[in-house]
């Protein structure tokens, strides 16, 4: 089946395109911001980036090329206890792998604290906000929630001298943290429950990753993020659909700074990526990392993006997949298959084609001479597409597949038996002759013939041979480790229903099987890290990080079957 016919999944609910992409380009037309487009993406620095963090890329980088506009990087840098430098960088490499460039737009909201520090004190002189001198948690205690309204701070009406005289000293660090915050005076009885008295600013004294000890009092996530949006002149704010509920605030606030109407940035919120078999969200992740069931952030089983380099997965790949899902307003959960389809795709028509066997079986060809060495010339690519070739010599010794072989073999069984023939791939016809045991009845080796006129493969009477077999020449393979990976969740929804606070029970204890004793072909021996070829007939891989000359190491990146396809074709046929 070919790309073409295959069912999309749902899309936007909003109609067949992008929803956003309308509302910019309504924009656009209309000639609001003077037709200047200018997103941002907005990480918070405190763990790497995922998947769903890739679609978020996707969607504003995206955006913004396709209406001439810019997007900026801005990291959300605003809880210095949880931030780190580490997590700045891995973010910056993720965004550059997938493929997108913010140029000299690399901005933190840490580069804003005295603008945003220079607007609450515009908005204390104001009468909009004010310092309570209560804990955080009574001030929880005192809002009230949906069905009753909260009650005004006993400290809601000091003046406004008090106000500032407070908040300054509040930034002189005179005061302990926890002992003041800065409220806006909103309105406790608004059914909107984030509009009564939101806090602005609490007292920290922790050290920041870039303001190191200059300030003590940070800024709360509703005040900092719209004010940076302002700031840097965005024009549409994308954001995730669980901020929906701050857009008033996210308004009400840009109403008292004063920002005029014709350079307001408008919050659009779309709905998150969420995939099965999946969990994203940084703070599950580290905690897969702390509880080391994972080998840290990169584990190739990890959703984060430096783990799917790892593991293989192409920028491509990803990007082909954010476009396919499209962007909805409707929570969902996206069928993993489809990623690994969109990857099999990329990899299908850019891996080239090596032999490596995983379990070997050790192939004596009787008939072939001790020394004679061949070499032949084997096309990375089975379509000839780009006519690059590699070496791969052929002696008397060689490793098969285990499963290769089968002594009783079933019905239609088109690899190697005893008495049968089968093809090795670019070489020759072999028969096996013989099986070899040890003292426990294992077949250890295999005694087999070659067919003298089949050199390079095709049988010299035109005899039809059904099986071919992947192998290498035991003399010149390399020996190398493989790691086969497995979904690292056992269940499609691990964060389903009541299993939100127990999802770590659906981790698949065998997510990870290492083989070691591989045989590659020589061909790999100064593979680097991130290369990517596909093993013919078992799947796509790449080299590990941990590869070194000597002592490859291999990631199995997918299988060659594509269930999604197999999906896709079943509905068809009813
Ligand atoms: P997480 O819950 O994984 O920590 P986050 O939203 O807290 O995610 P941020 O660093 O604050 O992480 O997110 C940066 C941007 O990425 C935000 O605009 C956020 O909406 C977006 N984003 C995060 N997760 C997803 C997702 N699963 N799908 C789409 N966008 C996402
Ligand atoms: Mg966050």
């Amino acid at each position: 089946m070919s790309e073409e016919t295959l069912p999309r999944p749902e899309r936007s609910d909003d109609g067949p395109g992008n929803f956003v992409e309308d509302i910019v380009r309504q924009d656009v037309a209309a000639g609001k911001n003077g037709g200047r487009v200018v997103t941002r993406f907005p990480p918070e620095p405190n763990g790497y980036l995922h998947i769903g963090h890739a679609k978020s890329i996707c969607l504003n980088f995206g955006l913004a090329q396709k209406f001439n506009g810019v997007c900026n990087l801005r990291f959300d840098d605003t809880n210095p206890e949880t931030e780190d430098v580490e997590y700045v960088e891995s973010i910056k490499d993720a965004i550059r792998w997938l493929g997108f460039d913010w140029g000299d737009r690399e901005y933190y909201a840490s580069d804003y604290f005295e603008q945003l520090y220079d607007l609450a004190e515009k908005l204390i002189k104001a009468g909009v906000a004010y310092v309570d001198s209560r804990s955080l948690e009574e001030i929880r205690e005192t809002r009230g929630d949906f069905y009753t309204p909260g009650q005004d701070s006993p400290f809601r009406n000091r003046t406004v001298e008090e106000n500032l005289d407070l908040f300054r000293r509040m930034r002189a660090g005179e005061f302990p943290d926890g002992s003041h915050v800065l409220r806006a005076k909103g309105d406790m009885t608004s059914k909107d429950v984030k509009m009564r008295d939101p806090v602005m600013y609490r007292i920290k004294h922790a050290r920041h990753h870039r303001t190191g000890d200059r300030w003590c009092i940070y800024p709360m996530y509703d005040w900092a993020h719209g004010q940076s949006d302002y700031i840097e002149k965005v024009t549409h704010s994308i954001c995730s659909l669980e901020f929906m509920n701050h857009r008033p605030l996210y308004h009400w606030f840009l109403d008292q700074i004063g920002a005029p109407a014709e350079e307001r940035p408008q919050q659009i919120e779309f709905a998150k990526l969420n995939l099965t078999y999946t969990v994203l969200s940084k703070r599950r992740l580290q905690q897969l990392v702390q509880s080391k069931l994972v080998n840290g952030w990169d584990d190739p089983r990890m959703p984060t993006l430096v783990g799917m380099r790892r593991r293989g997965y192409t920028p491509e790949a990803i990007r082909a997949f954010c476009d396919r899902v499209g962007v909805s307003t409707r929570d969902s959960i996206v069928d993993i298959t489809l990623l690994e389809h969109e990857l099999r795709e990329h990899l299908n028509a850019t891996s080239p084609r090596v032999m490596a066997v995983l379990r070997p079986l050790k192939v004596v060809i009787e008939n072939w001479p001790e020394d004679r060495i061949e070499v032949f010339h084997a096309p990375y690519d089975p379509e000839k597409r780009d006519g690059l070739s590699r070496e791969v010599p052929f002696g008397r010794e060689i490793y098969i597949e285990r499963d290769d072989f089968a002594e009783v073999p079933p019905n239609k069984w088109f690899r190697l038996a005893p008495g049968q023939e089968v093809r090795l791939r670019y070489a020759c016809i072999l028969r096996c002759v013989g099986v070899v045991k040890n003292e426990k009845g294992e077949v250890v080796e295999l005694r087999c013939t070659w067919d003298e006129g089949s050199r390079g493969g095709a049988a010299p009477d035109g005899r039809k041979i059904k099986g071919t077999l992947h192998w290498v020449s035991a003399r010149h393979g390399l020996p190398a480790e493989v790691r086969l990976y497995d979904r690292l969740f056992k269940v499609e929804y691990p964060m389903a229903g009541d299993d939100k606070n127990d999802w770590l029970k659906h981790i698949n204890p065998d997510s990870l099987q290492v083989l070691t004793g591989c045989i590659v072909e020589p061909s790999l021996a100064n593979t680097q890290p991130l290369d990517r070829m596909q093993f013919e007939r078992i799947g796509y891989f790449c080299t590990d990080l941990d590869s070194q000359p000597g002592a490859l190491v291999f990631n199995r990146t997918i299988s060659l079957k594509d269930t999604w396809a197999a999906i896709a074709r079943k509905g068809e046929e009813g």
